[in-house]
């Protein structure tokens, strides 16, 4: 299991449209889909929300369709 649960450190910077600016931004779980967990990006700041983000679930494991 080594290397499954590894942390993903990104110091990433989304604009903003309420600050208007490029800002730190926290990464919050919305959904699970069957293609990937879905990712909001909140402003640190202000709370709004700068983007999202598709991760596919497994990126390296092999796909099972049956
Ligand atoms: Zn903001």
């Amino acid at each position: 299991m080594a290397g499954d649960a590894f942390e993903q450190l990104e110091a990433s910077l989304l604009f903003c449209p309420k600050c208007r600016s490029a800002m730190p931004v926290r990464k919050r779980l919305l959904l699970i889909l069957p293609q990937g967990n879905k990712f909001e990006y909140l402003c640190s700041r202000c709370a709004s929300i700068c983007g999202d983000k598709i991760e596919p679930d497994r990126p390296l494991a092999p796909r099972q369709y049956m």
